[in-house]
């Protein structure tokens, strides 16, 4: 088994990255659970991300900073990673669900981390080009490739900027989905939002974008239908999502007890909106 692995990301801050990245980790669960089993691990990348703290878990001691610093092997993975069931505690259950937080610790160890993954990749580097083997380095996988075997799914939360992290997440994945916000400044920056992923795959590196999720979108403004045919215009029809609406219940749900809104109100315009990006993802 290896796992389909997905990043959302967006350049930009407060577009819905960390909301999208923790409902789609509880829409997934949920899909396989109904269909047979498997889980899903939810991956943390941003220091000030609170994906743990939307779905109500406090990661303790825990952080991906050590387990980018660890061998590769199962111990940090196993030390690191904590399940996102909160059913024992009155939460929700969510029995296929894990993550892997991150916390400060995470920009603490950013210089170490960039020296050990550059360190890793001379050496791989080193070894393929003895090789004659010339593919491009996967400094990632010798640090998170078990977990490949291990979920499903993998839903990586990207920060705004990965900086020197880019390549080596997008080589790790194999799906991008972008959460883009459709507001004035969000839609007259069409494109900048996935440049980076446009640069890497010029870069010879194999990631597809595989949903642009319009967020914060108001049905009712004047500027909203031009700024989604826009969007259509630049990703096409298939890549673009269902809109999530622009609703305070979104912003409530992980103050309400750390609920996604799949939990919340899973009757809301933004719960059904989510539910079929979860769909797509599912059927990638
Ligand atoms: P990012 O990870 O891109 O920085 P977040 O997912 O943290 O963005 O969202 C930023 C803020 O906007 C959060 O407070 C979140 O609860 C809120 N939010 C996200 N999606 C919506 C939405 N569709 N409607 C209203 N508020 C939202
Ligand atoms: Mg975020």
């Amino acid at each position: 088994m290896t796992a389909k692995v997905f990043t959302v990301e967006n350049r930009k801050g407060g577009v819905g990255k960390t909301t999208t990245a923790v409902t789609l980790g509880v829409g997934l669960a949920r899909r396989l659970q109904q269909n047979g089993g498997g889980n899903v691990l939810l991956v943390d990348l941003d220091a000030q991300g609170d994906a743990a703290r939307g779905l109500g878990l406090d990661p303790g001691d825990r952080c991906i900073s050590q387990v980018l610093l660890g061998d590769g092997g199962l111990e940090p993975l196993r030390a690191n990673v904590m399940p996102a069931d909160r059913a024992g505690s009155g939460g929700p259950a969510r029995p296929n669900l894990f993550i892997l937080p991150a916390t400060d610790r995470l920009s603490e160890a950013k210089e170490d981390i960039l020296t050990e993954l550059a360190l890793l990749a001379a050496r791989s580097l080193r070894q393929r080009w003895s090789d004659g083997n010339r593919h491009l380095v996967n400094v990632l996988d010798e640090k998170l490739g078990l977990a490949k075997k291990a979920f499903e799914y993998i839903i990586i939360d990207c920060p705004p900027t990965l900086d020197m992290l880019q390549q080596a997440v997008h080589q790790y994945a194999n799906y991008a989905v972008v959460p883009v916000k459709v507001d004035f400044h969000g839609a007259s920056a069409t494109g900048r939002h996935t440049s980076n992923i446009l640069e890497d795959q010029a870069a010879g590196i194999n990631i597809t974008i595989s949903a642009v999720v319009p967020t914060f979108v108001n049905a009712r403004h004047n500027l909203t239908k031009a700024m989604m045919l826009n969007l259509i215009h630049t990703y096409g029809g298939q890549v673009v999502t269902k809109a999530i609406p622009n609703t305070v219940r979104v912003a409530e749900a992980p103050a309400s007890g750390g609920l996604t809104i799949l939990e919340y109100m899973p009757d809301s315009p933004a719960a059904i909106a989510y539910e079929d990006l979860v769909d797509r993802v599912y059927s990638v």
